[in-house]
């Protein structure tokens, strides 16, 4: 790898000197890029975004002042630069080009040399664009006079990346060296955010832009610089960064590409369009632009405008591997994998060096489960780019990934921990099965094998393995159409997770997804899940949270236009939850009134192109504002209990703080319970009467709030304080009911299920107790009481061959009690006539311990039997 000057030492005992220099100091303005420059009319012109006229206005000067040409006097160098800056700024590259080289000829400082690099490079002229680089980084000219030491030390910074140099170095030497320097300095903070957004360190970015926001809080290139970061890492501040940049600068072309591409998520290509147009008609050649117009062309499927778009645009540069590189971006954010893996392979063909393009395509091949492809495409991306964290992070986890088992059931691919194997993974893949069978048959689909699903014990890992950075613990799994990533319950806090109902959602994105060709809206890709999830178990699924009641209040019911807008742009991750309850309150709504196979066919049109709104419009033969209108009047009825909740505060203030609690991710509900309104009295009541062993009023009282409001599943719940309350009280019947209508209605609670085991095991109810066993191993499949209580159950039962199965996942768990264990597996062998197996096991059992006498009479019985059938 190519390092700036000739070695390392030499630049940093070279850049030790220059910042001794800085320690003397230089008289230079935070803002200003020159070192002094006289006041010139068209600078205020150009400030007002009049780029036109500026640039007329100088061309004028030139021509008035040919003297200042000959004598390359100091202010004629200034108006080349400028002109140069504005000539790029309308797209007249060549001429920028053509002054630069000239400005760059008689003064040769970074600042300009870096110019000039990108002109070249912008302009798809390769072998320029390396003379220079080449040339910038070999002078040794260090009399600047133009701009500010710091100025040019920040494009030293550039010039350094450009050559490959490690950022890590940059970061701590030369930029922490301004950054200290000169802490008064904002663009030195913007070029270290900068510096670490492009390499994918959102965190670390996200610190340095607030430092530059710190010295100077409407510096418009560190507020795009963070509403950027916040774009890229999915953070819901987005919104708050953007608005001071827009009120600022309303044409800040940064910040309109954010907004273009937030249209592009919600897929709403022609507001995209509509935003592009005008900065096209300025700056006809800019390339980023072409490229989002490019990506918007795809959405709206019209290939041909896309293809004219980009052989343009690569008229322009024959290298602008971007044009194919953001709309695969935006095909893979719509799910539409095996387009964006497609458009990856042509930016590569074009600029193989494009290492973003390589990291793309690798996780586009990864997330269609070409795992192996991916990996190499992955390290390529690794050797053009070490510093990238992202690619790090995934090559490290496909390093983990490659020492998990896979179990091969056709059509399902499993990945998981070795550890977990003999657990559950026989029980994942049954359930996997059953909704294979079910769903293929509903859906009218045939699926493409391989289904690859990947469990994860690290959490970090499964985030990485799945959208590149670690982190986001309310995602639990994640389907990208062939595979499906997933926590495993040891990921998560214990007893929070149920693995039946995560997996069974992530399989019904397989088959909504794959059924559309990956063209459907994320929220009718969750409506069904949970929809479906619901229709498995009602203790799965999303609840009808009490943080609710205020967001909807606040904005009213959603029409089916507006579901995407809760994932896409949610305000808090309370909405996104918003989000998947009313997605799928709208399918049961769906279903109901129209039936599945109107929902089928609907799925069908969109997986023609048709748009999902219309389409489930044209399949069920209504309007939307019909649908809308009779989906409200639904919800209407659904949300009413939401009237024995309290009412939200009335004045600002407290709707203000409000606000600022239901935002968090786990908004505190406390102080809103402590209202009075016919469910929190109940509650109050109930549980201030448990307290007081007052039996009756508690039980009358809990009754009551659960029937008010039977969605609340916090711990404190009506129907979790009626359980204690009859255990209490010792009302066993009671007791037992209100066990199983709580592991019917809350899909983690564990310890439910291990009561309710008890008393069906005392009771002898063989087979609830199986089933309240199973359930409970959803939440923990690996708890050995309950995995024994299953064994026994099936005893019980006299199902001796499912006993077997359940035997040996007790013996993976509890290897204390191994020996005593294999002779019971001897027994259930005989029990069903499975001699030659019970003999070869008790015999290796022999060879371990000889004298162990169960095994010496197992042995004995088998060899009687066998006497006896001779
Ligand atoms: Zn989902």
């Amino acid at each position: 790898m190519p390092y700036f000057f000739r070695g390392r030492r030499d630049w940093l005992v070279f850049f030790a000197g220059l910042m001794l220099w800085i320690g003397i100091g230089i008289d230079s303005h935070a803002q200003i890029q020159y070192q002094s420059a006289p006041p010139e009319a068209y600078r205020e012109v150009w400030a007002k975004g009049d780029t036109r006229r500026a640039l007329a206005m100088i061309n004028r000067l030139i021509e008035e002042r040919p003297e200042l040409e000959r004598i390359r006097a100091f202010r004629y160098l200034l108006w080349l630069s400028d002109r140069a800056a504005l000539q790029m700024q309308m797209g007249q590259v060549d001429q920028a080009i053509a002054d630069l080289e000239a400005v760059t000829e008689m003064i040769p400082e970074p600042a300009f040399l870096l110019r000039l690099i990108e002109a070249y490079r912008y302009r798809g002229r390769k072998d320029e664009y390396q003379e220079t680089l080449k040339r910038a980084t070999d002078s040794t000219n260090r009399r600047w006079s133009i701009h500010t030491l710091e100025m040019n030390l920040l494009a030293m910074g550039r010039i350094a990346e450009w050559n490959g140099e490690n950022p890590k170095m940059l970061l701590s030497s030369l930029y922490t060296s301004v950054m200290e320097n000169r802490p008064e300095f904002a663009p030195g903070f913007v070029a270290a955010g900068d510096l670490s957004f492009r390499k994918g360190a959102y965190d670390l970015a996200e610190t340095y832009y607030q430092q530059a926001l710190n010295v100077d809080a409407v510096h418009e290139e560190a507020l795009a610089g963070l509403a950027e970061t916040y774009w890229k890492s999915g953070d819901p501040r987005l919104e708050e960064i953007l608005k001071p940049l827009i009120e600022i600068h309303p044409h800040h072309p940064r910040a309109i590409a954010i907004q273009v591409e937030q249209h592009l998520d919600l897929g709403d290509a022609e507001k995209a369009l509509e935003l592009i147009e005008p900065i096209l008609q300025t700056n006809p050649n800019e390339l980023h632009f072409r490229s989002l117009q490019a990506a918007a062309y795809f959405l709206l499927d019209d290939l041909d405008a896309l293809k004219t778009i980009q052989e343009q645009t690569l008229q322009f540069n024959p290298y602008c591997s971007e044009v194919y590189r953001i709309p695969g971006r935006v095909a893979s954010r719509h799910y539409r994998f095996t387009e964006a893996a497609a458009l990856q392979r042509w930016a590569l063909e074009i600029d193989p060096d494009d290492y973003e393009a390589r990291a793309l395509y690798a996780r586009d091949l990864l997330r269609l489960g070409e795992d192996e492809a991916g990996r190499k495409e992955l390290e390529q991306a690794f050797a053009a780019d070490p510093f990238d964290v992202q690619v790090f992070n995934m090559l490290n986890l496909l390093d983990a990934l490659a020492s998990f088992d896979v179990v091969k059931q056709y059509p399902f691919v499993l990945r998981l921990p070795k550890e977990e194997t003999p657990v559950w993974a026989d029980e994942a893949l049954a359930l996997l099965r059953r909704a294979y069978e079910l769903y293929r048959e509903k859906y009218k689909i045939e699926l493409n094998a391989p289904i690859q699903v990947q469990i994860f014990d690290d959490h970090d890992d499964f985030m990485v393995r799945s959208v590149g950075l670690p982190g986001s613990i309310g995602f639990m799994g994640i389907c990208f159409g062939q595979l499906i990533t997933m926590d495993s319950p040891t990921a998560r806090t214990k007893h929070s997770m149920n693995w039946r109902s995560v997996l069974w959602h992530e399989f019904v994105h397989v088959i909504t997804l794959q059924k559309t060709k990956n063209r459907m809206p994320r929220w009718l890709s969750e409506g069904i899940s949970v929809y479906e999830e619901l229709e498995f178990s009602p203790a799965c699924g999303q609840k009808m949270e009490l943080q609710y009641k205020p967001l909807i209040a606040e904005e009213g019911l959603p029409g089916v236009a507006e579901l995407e807008r809760y994932f896409t742009q949610p305000a808090s991750a309370t909405h996104v939850m918003l989000g998947y309850f009313f997605s799928a309150e709208f399918i049961k709504y769906y279903v109901n009134e129209f039936g599945t196979d109107r929902l089928v066919n609907a799925l069908e049109r969109i997986g023609e192109g048709a748009k999902a709104v219309d389409s489930l419009a044209a399949a069920c033969e209504r309007t939307v504002e019909e649908i809308d209108k009779h989906f409200k009047q639904y919800l209407e009825e659904r949300l009413v209990v939401y009237n024995h909740l309290p009412d939200i505060p009335r004045d600002k203030n407290a709707l203000v703080k409000w606000w600022e609690k239901v935002t968090d991710e786990k908004p505190d509900m406390e102080p809103w319970l402590q209202k009075n309104s016919p469910f929190t009295d109940a509650l109050r009541k109930g549980t201030q009467a448990l307290k007081e062993e007052q039996w009756e009023e508690a039980e009358t009282e809990l009754k009551k709030a659960h029937e008010l409001f039977p969605d609340y599943t916090a711990d404190n719940a009506p129907l979790q304080q009626l359980c204690l309350l009859y255990e209490k009280w010792g009302k066993r019947e009671k007791w037992k009911q209100a066990l199983k209508q709580e592991i019917e209605w809350n899909a983690t609670d564990f310890d439910a299920c291990r009561k309710l085991v008890a008393v069906l095991r005392e009771d002898e109810e063989w087979d609830a107790m199986v089933r309240a066993a199973e359930w409970g191993l959803g939440i923990d499949p690996f708890d050995v009481a309950l995995r024994k209580a299953v064994y026994e159950g099936l005893v019980k039962k006299e199902e001796y061959a499912r006993a077997l199965d359940a035997l040996r996942r007790v013996l993976a768990l509890d290897s204390a009690r191994r020996v005593d264990y294999q002779c019971e597996s001897v027994g259930l062998l005989m029990k069903l006539q499975r001699w030659e197996q019970a003999k070869k096991e008790t015999v290796a059992l022999l060879e371990d311990m000889p004298h162990y006498w169960r095994a010496q009479e197992l042995l004995l019985r088998i060899v009687e039997r066998e006497k006896r059938d001779e």
